[in-house]
């Protein structure tokens, strides 16, 4: 496995270049603050109107609007929602690059789906952090960094990985380590990630689990802290310690049910039902049937975000962390 750490990467390689970040959301904001604080000719690109045009000038940013920063930019990081990303590639972006420019994405879903396929002549990478973009901006302002993917699609200059190590130093991902992947491998295991285990596996867990005791007839409150709640406390001594530390901080007794019972439950049916969830990734039916959604104006997601809204779950949690009031701060 490659890996990369703040001296294998030069920052020169972007002197005299200017970078354009598309967007600023979640990753945007802290690319650009980042790569601003490390030195770098950063450029905001926004629609004309938008909310964050003033909140990136108040934080001292330049901003234009998206086919001004692509035209003015050798480096043009892409980080709209990765659902408009085609739409505003064809109209705004492709007639604005120039060969030997860059195209930067941080997820891979529309170079690896083509749903962007960009000219033969400029450089296409990838810097994807592996963390959300609040965190990205934190860990840096404290010195270290979130640890980030990167991968080369073009190669048009011969520069592209430099380049790529180059933007990935300035947001602060080579304190932290950069491994090497391909835009096939980040996207396929992203998406696997998020529906089976991080979004999709962990959320309906919870909620079977809370459902299966309160159908039972315990009281949801009590329900919610045991299945809910305490899913924190746990995954925090997971990400601190590895599975040993969470396993010698429990008590023996959760020990010894957790190790033989998970495996009941987390057997081979589900074993199976992963594999066919990585299989309609790699064979493009998921990708086939979000970006028909997407056509659609979203009605399945739309329906699905408020039958959860409207779950018990849901409204218990309110209630219970109404209670709490340290809870639901933002970091
Ligand atoms: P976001 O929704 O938080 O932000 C998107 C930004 O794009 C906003 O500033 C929005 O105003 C702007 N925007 C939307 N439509 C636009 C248009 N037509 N023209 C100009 N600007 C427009 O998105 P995000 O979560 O930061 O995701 C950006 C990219 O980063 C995606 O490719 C995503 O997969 C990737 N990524 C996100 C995370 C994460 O934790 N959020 C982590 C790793 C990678
Ligand atoms: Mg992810």
């Amino acid at each position: 496995m490659q890996i990369w750490y703040d001296s294998d990467a030069d920052l020169g390689v972007l002197a005299g270049k200017k970078v354009a970040v598309l967007g600023y959301g979640s990753q945007g904001h802290a690319h650009a603050l980042n790569l601003k604080e490390s030195g770098v000719d950063v450029v905001v690109g926004l629609r004309e109107g938008s909310s964050s045009w003033p909140k990136a000038q108040e934080a001292g940013l330049n901003v234009m609007t998206v086919p001004d920063a692509v035209a003015a930019a050798d480096v043009i990081m892409i980080l709209l929602p990765d659902q408009t990303q085609p739409d505003v590639y064809a109209t705004q972006i492709e007639p604005n690059l120039k060969p030997g420019k860059a195209l930067a994405f941080a997820h891979g879903f529309n170079i690896h789906f083509g749903q962007i396929v960009p000219p033969q002549d400029v450089d296409v990478f990838m810097v994807a952090p592996k963390g959300p973009g609040h965190l990205v901006r934190r860990l840096y302002t404290e010195g270290r960094g979130v640890p980030c993917l990167l991968a080369i699609h073009q190669d048009a200059t011969g520069n592209a990985k430099a380049v790529g190590l180059a933007y990935a130093k300035g947001i602060g991902g080579t304190r932290a380590g950069v491994i090497e992947t391909t835009f096939k491998e980040e996207t396929e295991t992203d998406l696997f990630g998020e529906q089976a285990v991080l979004c999709g596996g962990v959320s309906e867990l919870m909620r079977a689990g809370f459902e299966t005791l309160v159908n039972a007839g315990y009281q949801p409150e009590i329900a919610y802290f045991e299945c809910i709640h305490e899913m924190k406390l746990i995954v925090d001594l997971i990400y601190e310690g590895g599975m040993s530390r969470m396993w010698y901080s429990v008590s023996d007794t959760a020990e010894y049910g957790g190790m033989t019972r998970g495996p009941k439950l987390i057997d081979d049916s589900v074993r199976q039902k992963m594999g066919q969830l990585l299989e309609d990734i790699r064979n493009g039916s998921f990708a086939k049937e979000w970006v028909a959604e997407n056509k659609a104006g979203q009605p399945k997601l739309q329906k699905l975000r408020q039958e959860w809204k409207s779950t018990l779950l849901e409204k218990v949690g309110a209630k219970l962390r109404g209670m709490m009031s340290w809870i639901g701060k933002k970091s």
